[in-house]
């Protein structure tokens, strides 16, 4: 037994490709037909105890670049980014069922407490294939009677479900008012900018501009405001002006399309409850937290 030492030292570098990868070697252990004798038993529960003790997430990623229209977009390298699978919610059930089943409590609470402290910073991409199924199986687990609804349970569910909510659906985009300040000057030109400027409803504007206006029009709005402009030179010589925030619409459109998605994830969680009873296991181990996580309203 003197590589446990070295393998543990190993473990304590935590990477959360390791992490994977003794999730799917600790599960896959005990599935042997042939129980493990005394001996291997011990060395599993050391090993399950470091792995456990030692665990990693996948970390919030930079955002990707986006594909761009170039003229060679066929050979764009930014198309081809492939992500990696995350840690499988399956595997972290697995092993947690195992640390229950072998009656080893302490495992199984820093289990729980590790999983719920990185989930805080975990990549908010992987609680659909990480959390969310693991979460699932214990609410089986407590169904058919092989746990305890306890505090960590309770305390899991609540962080974790509220931590989901947040960083992966998180506020939805405000309306914006289009208004804004006007430029400082008083001539005919700067009279009709400044009318597109205070408009709460538009955001862009066109005007058929001269050389001459539109390089005054560019430094009075560079001056001023926040306004992008552009002059389009295709039929005659038109400028066009746009108010920061014109992506609202998109913005709001990926919100609602995660909102969705969240919100068919939270109900998934009680396909097993009784939907007609007022109580539930989901309904107990969030409490009076419930209807908030269920609405995806735990921000104000
Ligand atoms: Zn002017």
């Amino acid at each position: 037994m003197r590589t446990m030492p070295n393998i543990q030292r190993q473990l304590q570098n935590v990477d959360p490709e390791k992490t994977i990868f003794m999730m799917t070697f600790l599960s896959e252990l005990l599935e042997t037909p042939e129980p493990l004798s005394e001996d291997l038993l011990s060395t599993y529960k050391l090993l399950i105890y470091t792995v456990v003790t030692n665990l990693a997430l996948r970390k919030s990623q930079p955002p990707q670049v986006r594909p761009v229209w170039t003229y060679n977009r066929y050979t764009d390298r930014t198309q081809q980014i492939i992500r990696k699978p995350a840690l499988d919610g399956q595997l972290l059930l697995k092993v947690l069922s195992h640390c229950r089943d072998l009656v080893l409590p302490e495992c199984a609470s820093r289990l729980v407490a590790n999983v719920a402290a990185q989930t805080d910073s975990m990549d908010p991409q992987d609680f659909d294939s990480t959390i969310l199924p693991s979460l699932k199986g214990i609410i089986i687990r407590l169904h058919e009677e092989k746990d305890e609804l306890d505090f960590y349970y309770k305390m899991l569910f609540q962080t974790r479900l509220s931590n989901y909510v947040d960083r992966f659906v998180g506020s939805e985009p405000a309306q914006i008012n289009w208004s804004r300040n006007p430029v400082r000057c008083g001539c005919a030109h700067c009279r009709d900018l400044n009318i597109f400027l205070r408009s709460p409803v538009d955001h862009a504007y066109r005007v058929r501009a001269s050389k001459a206006r539109r390089h005054h029009l560019h430094s009075q709005l560079d001056a001023y405001t926040d306004c992008t402009h552009i002059t389009d030179r295709g039929y005659a010589e038109i400028m066009v002006v746009t108010k920061q925030g014109s992506d609202f619409a998109e913005k709001l459109a990926a919100w609602n399309k995660k909102a969705r998605s969240a919100t068919a994830a939270l109900r998934s969680l009680e396909d097993w409850e009784d939907t007609t009873s007022s109580s539930s296991q989901l309904r107990e181990l969030l409490g009076v937290r419930y209807t908030e996580l269920m609405t995806l309203s735990t921000y104000d």
